[in-house]
């Protein structure tokens, strides 16, 4: 997997680790901290340093204890979450977004970022939802690679994670997930594959669910003969914390360094347990040697060890720069989903606006599990809308609804400080005491919240989930908003038909109300500037182009997993649905969406045309060139993303109606019109055969839909396919 350019000093390698005795490389495969291993300082080699995660870097902890330091000098950028980054469908941004985390990575002195989580989003219900990108594995890879290259730009590396199929969290360090090999090679391993050979990720994580019977973090079938032989992977591998469970399997699988939550660090399975395994024979010392040779060339990959070291690139944080990154990202993930009779934008120039919901007056930054950051502040949606609107209009604030505050009950208290089961009792301890204050809530909110409405010009009601629900240990067990939402929504649009309903969370929710409402906007947690990116969009000073990463179903059951599969159950779970993921499922068997994947509505209109295909077949390559005309047709700036959906019409075994083979975000002033060109290859037209165990593309009819969302497909044409194709 070397990336290109680099030169690897393999015999440098081989020097050094004829020098480590078993004890120092002992130290280098197992966390000597909770965030790092041990070095070797007679030879120089320092400690690898890591951190998470996917929004930033995570604030400094005790080496041996989740206490934080409570530094003042830790504080950073926060980035918009994974599956807000994803509804940008921007790979310059997602590249941009990878460079800040790699440079404020570095900046902090890390060595490995944990990020990014692109797991596919199988249900709305999973609890990390919100760190994932996405339903459709192209989505993933298009967004990942470049994000992934963006850290690693500055010196440190990505890991990649979970490796794979890590898409619940009930039960998550022993659930077992049975998929097919089809499902797997189609739709939950071609991110991963991507990010280990285009992206080159030097580092990447193991999942703590089981696969078919084996744990991912030493699966012999994932890390040995997909990742290393089929993927020819030269990177790190890096169990997640406490998902080791057996030296044996461990030491002579593909893993190179087992990390876990305890601080018992020579109790770890890679630590002493395995020493003695060594020594008595048990295991043969030539698989640790593999694991240094990986995390040494790690090592050298970023510039590390001597003399290198101090060329190393140094990073920053907490830039003016950085800060105005993360606030394109928000721009460009929010999702306008309706906009009837152009409610918005709204007009800046009234008296009295009331912002009801209390997401709008809620800071994400600091929860969510092992991505929770500790921001150098937060905008929220509140804040965004008054320093929009400066002091002239009346911005009146209701909560609308309790959604208690547990991030409050105890302060300082990391949620991975007594290890798995004890986070999962923690967090249901707040929801008892908040069930106690809810009754007596419920009534003076509602109250105040209908006042608040019947006096404003405009209302704006900004609710959706926070980290209670889209958090790390736990999935949620309703499609429903939580805290009596749905009924404060109904209530208040009966008082303002126009009200702005704002939907601020990190996965799918049910909507019933969605009819009635004239506008909604969703918006993932959007970083440090999420409040004034939402504010820019809620008042015309930016036009929204984010576009729906995560089907939006009506129900629950509409959704493959629970109509087909399984979900959240303890044990062992089965993705029965199979490929049938998302869009995939909703477009196939014709179930209508709330908000179908790929869709998102802009203050301007753009019209597509001319759509022309040239095929090129050769043996051993197809290329398929498709050039169409998108104009602003409307009268103010824009973006449309256009999508590419490849339909096979003569399949030789059931596949989706259609799936998502290229896109590209086209950016166009008032009256500008402009040629988009794509380019197809073999992979685009491709099924996985099991019998084969490859990929294979039959000859026969496809046809390419060039669309604005997976249910607007504007232009098609057809194209006949004469040859055999297979591939890896
Ligand atoms: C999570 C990982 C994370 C690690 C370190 C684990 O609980 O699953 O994603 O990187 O903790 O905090």
């Amino acid at each position: 997997m070397k990336a290109i350019g680099e030169k690897i000093e393999e015999a440098r390698i081989e020097k050094i680790l004829q020098a480590l005795t078993l004890d120092e490389k002992i130290g280098m495969i197992h966390g000597a901290g909770l965030f790092r291993t041990e070095g070797v300082e007679r030879l120089n080699i320092p400690p690898l340093k890591m951190s998470d995660g996917p929004r930033g870097v995570r604030q400094e902890f005790h080496n041996a204890s989740w206490l934080p330091k409570g530094l003042s000098d830790d504080f950073v950028t926060y980035l918009p979450c994974n599956s807000a980054i994803a509804c940008t469908w921007n790979r310059d941004l997602a590249r941009k977004v990878g460079e800040v985390l790699g440079c404020e990575a570095r900046g902090r002195g890390k060595d490995v970022i944990l990020a990014p989580g692109i797991n596919i989003q199988r249900s709305p219900l999973c609890g990390r939802g919100f760190e994932y990108m996405s339903e459709d594995p192209k989505l993933v890879e298009e967004l990942a690679v470049p994000l992934i290259e963006g850290i690693q730009e500055n010196d440190v590396a990505a890991c990649v994670k979970h490796f794979a199929a890590n898409s619940q969290e009930t039960d998550r360090l022993k659930v077992d997930t049975l998929l097919d090999e089809r499902t797997l090679r189609e739709i939950y391993l071609p991110g991963f594959k991507a990010a280990v050979q285009k992206a080159h990720s030097y580092t990447l994580m193991g999942a703590y669910n089981r696969l078919r019977g084996e744990h991912c973090c030493h699966s012999k079938f994932l890390l040995d003969d997909i990742l290393r032989k089929e993927w020819g992977y030269d990177g790190t591998v890096i169990s997640d914390w406490g998902g080791v469970h057996n030296t044996k399997e461990a030491a002579e699988t593909s893993l190179d360094i087992e990390m876990s939550v305890t601080s018992h660090f020579d109790d770890y399975y890679m630590a002493d347990p395995l020493k003695k395994a060594v020594q008595s024979g048990e295991i043969k010392e030539e698989f640790l040697d593999q694991k240094i040779r990986n995390i040494l060339r790690l090592m050298l990959r970023l510039h590390m060890l001597e003399p290198e070291r101090d060329e190393r690139k140094s990073g920053t944080y907490n830039t003016p720069e950085h800060r105005e990154i993360a606030l394109q990202a928000a721009r460009e993930a929010i999702v306008l989903l309706k906009n009837e009779e152009q409610t918005l934008p709204l007009k800046k120039k009234v008296r009295k606006i009331a912002v009801i919901g209390q997401n709008a007056n809620k800071l994400h930054a600091n929860g969510g599990g092992s991505s929770e950051i500790k921001a150098l502040y937060e905008i929220s949606p509140l804040m965004g809308i008054k320093k929009l609107l400066g002091g002239n209009v009346e911005v009146c604030y209701g909560a609308g609804y309790d959604s208690g505050e547990i991030y409050n009950i105890e302060e300082n208290f990391s949620w991975q400080a007594e290890g798995e089961e004890k986070s999962e009792g923690h967090i249901s301890h707040g929801k008892k005491d908040r069930e106690l204050k809810k009754d007596q809530l419920k009534k003076e909110y509602m109250e105040e919240a209908v006042q608040l409405a019947q006096e404003a010009d405009e209302v704006i009601f900004i609710g959706g989930l926070n980290h209670e629900y889209d958090v790390e240990g736990g999935d949620r067990t309703s499609y429903h908003l939580p805290y009596g939402q749905d009924e404060v929504i109904e209530t208040l649009l009966e008082v303002n038909p126009n009200m702005v309903v704002v939907m601020i969370a990190g996965s799918p929710v049910e909507m019933p109300w969605a009819g009635k409402a004239k506008a909604i906007v969703w918006s993932a947690y959007a970083g440090i500037e999420g409040g004034t990116a939402l504010a820019e969009v809620l008042f015309g000073d930016t036009n929204p182009s984010g576009k729906l990463a995560q089907t939006i179903g009506i129900h629950l059951g509409d959704y493959p997993a629970h109509r087909m599969g399984e979900f959240g159950i303890k044990g062992q779970v089965t993705f029965r649905e199979g490929i049938f993921v998302g869009y995939r499922y909703f477009d196939t068997y014709c179930i209508t969406p709330q908000f179908a994947f790929g869709h998102g509505l802009s203050y301007t209109h753009f019209e597509c045309s001319s759509m022309k295909c040239k095929v090129m077949e050769g043996k051993e390559d197809l290329q398929v060139q498709i050039t169409v005309s998108i104009k602003n047709t409307g009268d103010r700036e824009g973006a449309e993303t256009l999508q590419l959906y490849v339909m096979d019409l003569e399949a030789p075994l059931i596949r989706p109606v259609h799936e998502l083979k290229e896109f590209k975000k086209v950016f166009l002033q008032p009256g500008e019109e402009t040629q988009v060109t794509f380019t197809l290859n073999k992979e685009a037209f491709g099924f996985y055969s099991e019998e084969e165990s490859c990929f294979k593309v039959e000859p026969g009819l496809f046809e390419l839909q060039l669309g604005t969302s997976s249910r607007d497909i504007r232009l098609t044409q057809k194209i006949d396919l004469k040859h055999h194709y297979a591939y890896k």
